[in-house]
């Protein structure tokens, strides 16, 4: 089979599974994006699933994403890229000019530097606030008591298109939990957008409200060690 014809399968798996979801939660299978998560992965893998038709892309790096998306997006002009990854404030810049949606907003000086970058380049990307559910100290994210005051302060002070939370539980428990929590804090903020599940708890996220699961070795394969930052 070619590379394509595996991806391509991957992704109808994994919609199929969305749609089976959506439908035990009483949900519109239209109401959660499949946000391919191809890091760690090379370029051909996210053009393959480009030409399966997959637009919605997660990539946590940016350096690594500019290597491949770069040339990506003249090739796809509708493709969209969520930097799902911790964004270090000399890289605001770079990340702006590449990515449509930033997930990781998670604290103060990030929401400033991201402010004034919207309004240096005159245009604001969508952006999510992500949300240590599980409180660990190695995790990025802002706490869960500190949420609601973030927000307020991205929305109100930095006028930061803020649409809605992401979390990344933590690896070793029942997801269910962080996923009612962060569902939680985006209902009392009037947040309509909920980024949470991945390849092994997708279809849990979907019946606690996610409407963007972010899924890469499902579609892409194995990565084999995670790589620092
Ligand atoms: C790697 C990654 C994913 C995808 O993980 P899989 O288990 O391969 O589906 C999702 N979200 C974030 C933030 C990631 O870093």
């Amino acid at each position: 089979m070619t590379l394509i014809t595996v991806i391509a399968a991957n992704l109808a798996e994994v919609k199929q599974h969305m749609a089976e979801a959506c439908s035990a939660a009483g949900r519109q299978p239209e109401s959660v994006t499949l946000v391919a998560v191809g890091k760690g992965h090379p370029a051909e893998r996210s053009r393959a699933a480009l030409l399966a038709g997959q637009r919605v892309f997660g990539e946590n790096r940016v350096q690594e994403a500019e290597g491949k998306w770069v040339a990506l997006k003249q090739e796809f002009a509708d493709a969209r890229l969520h930097l799902i990854g911790p964004l270090q404030r000399n890289k605001v810049r770079a990340a702006c000019a590449l990515f449509d949606m930033i997930e990781t907003v998670d604290r103060p000086q990030l929401a400033r530097a991201l402010a004034d970058e919207f309004a240096r380049c005159g245009r604001a990307r969508d952006c999510l606030v992500q949300v240590n559910t599980g409180e660990e100290p190695q995790k990025a994210g802002i706490a869960p008591h500190a949420a609601d005051a973030f927000i307020r302060l991205c929305r109100d002070e930095y006028a930061i298109p803020v649409r809605g939370l992401m979390c990344i539980p933590p690896v070793d428990e029942d997801p269910a939990p962080h996923f009612a929590l962060l569902h939680d804090i985006a209902r009392r903020n009037g947040l309509a957008e909920l980024s949470m599940g991945m390849s092994a708890d997708y279809p849990i996220a979907i019946r606690f409200g996610a409407t963007l699961v972010r899924v890469g070795s499902a579609i892409f394969g194995d990565r084999g060690p995670a790589k620092a930052g």
